[in-house]
Parts: C-alpha cells; sequence; structure tokens
C-alpha cells in the first residue's frame, strides 16, 4: 500500500504544497514546530533517506535547498534548520524549519496546529518566494 506521503504527492490526500517538480515533492508539514515547516520528498516511494541511491539522494538535497532558500525568503527567520527523524512516517524525507532560535527545533516541544486559511497562506508564500 502506498505511503501517506505518497498518496500526499499523488494528489490523492490534500496538501498544503510549496514546490514540486517531476521526481521531488515539498509540503507544509501538518502540525509544524514553527510556521512555514516544510518536508522535501521523494516521488519514488523508500522508507529510509541513507537507502536512495547516491543520484535520487543528491538530487533530494538539491531540490531540498532550493526549497530552504524559498522559505528564507518567505518566512522571516534567522536559518532554515534541516532534520531528518522518519520515526513516524516510513518514507524518507527531510524537515525543513524557519528557526529564530536553537528552541524552535526541538522536536520535543508540543507542535502547532494551525488554521486552514493561515497554512494556504504559508503555503503560497513559499511557493512564490
Ligand atoms: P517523522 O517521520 O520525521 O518522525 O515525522 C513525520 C512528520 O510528518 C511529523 O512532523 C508529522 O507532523 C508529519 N505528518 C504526518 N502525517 C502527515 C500528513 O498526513 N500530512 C502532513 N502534511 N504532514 C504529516
Amino acid at each position: 500500500m502506498a505511503s501517506i506521503f505518497s498518496r500526499i504527492a499523488a494528489g490523492e490526500i490534500p496538501s498544503y504544497k510549496v514546490a514540486e517538480n517531476d521526481r521531488y515533492f515539498a509540503f507544509l508539514d501538518i502540525n509544524p514546530m514553527a510556521p512555514g515547516h516544510t518536508l522535501v520528498i521523494p516521488k519514488k516511494e523508500t522508507d529510509y533517506l541513507f537507502d536512495l541511491d547516491a543520484e535520487e539522494y543528491a538530487g533530494l538535497m538539491e531540490f531540498a535547498r532550493e526549497v530552504a532558500l524559498k522559505i528564507k525568503r518567505a518566512i522571516p527567520c534567522k536559518r532554515v534548520g534541516v532534520a531528518v527523524l522518519g520515526m513516524e512516517v516510513p518514507h524518507a524525507h527531510i524537515h525543513l524549519v524557519p528557526l529564530q532560535t536553537e528552541a524552535d527545533m526541538d522536536f520535543r516541544k508540543p507542535k502547532l496546529s494551525l488554521p486552514a486559511e493561515e497554512m494556504a497562506d504559508i503555503a503560497q508564500a513559499i511557493a512564490n518566494a
């Protein structure tokens, strides 16, 4: 069965999309650590990031870099933090989180739940940046 992230990339499950090309997809984390928290995935389903072949991995990292630059332009922040966990969803993904302080990337903190309209506005701002 397709992972939830494959179904998001295929448009079967709605998401707040921020960027896409033929191989990769970026969308807002549904429960962000900070507004603008984005997930970047390969469309080809692989559980563990470091099981991607070298070319797919390099392509994902370059796509994530482009998305991070968009986040930095759209969301006031000092840096865009990068993390890989994969403890919850078995489809390789990179977290990109706009940071004001180190504490913005503490995965133990309660996550945010933002109104749909705010999520849509954030996604659009990143997509257009
Ligand atoms: P991880 O697998 O890296 O430990 O965590 C998975 C992340 O995906 C979490 O931050 C969670 O909020 C996010 N997430 C889980 N399910 C969905 C979903 O259906 N849609 C979106 N946009 N994010 C999700």
